[in-house]
């Protein structure tokens, strides 16, 4: 499975790395180039086609309480507020992920902001 990294927080850990480190003037020479150098091919590598993940919770769609089936007709996403798609039976389905904004159904509602 891949995994993504952000380029920018990369090359800014790369960095503060040799920030980190005290070295004598020849040493911090030559870990400055190879920091230059791992820089630069973390800078020239192809950006990967993802999207940010968006996290977020069903709630009862009147206030950012959490979803309950046993007392809240549909539910409603926390992030686009809007409800949950119907099921074959004619009512909402609380889904692991909203079917219009594609948050992920993760977060508690205390995470919410
Ligand atoms: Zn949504």
């Amino acid at each position: 499975m891949s995994e993504y990294i952000d380029r920018e927080a990369a090359i800014s850990a790369i960095r503060g790395e040799l920030e980190k480190e005290n070295l004598s003037n020849a040493a911090s020479h030559y870990a400055r180039q190879g920091m230059g150098t791992a820089i630069s091919v973390v800078s020239k590598l192809p950006a990967a086609d993802v999207a940010p993940v968006v996290h977020a919770y069903w709630t009862d769609g009147n206030s950012t309480k959490r979803y309950d089936p046993k007392t809240d007709i549909y539910p409603y996403c926390s992030n686009c507020r809007k409800p949950s798609a119907y099921d074959c039976g004619g009512g909402h389905v609380a889904t692991p992920g909203c079917p219009w904004c594609h948050a992920v159904m993760d977060l508690q509602e205390a995470d919410h902001a």
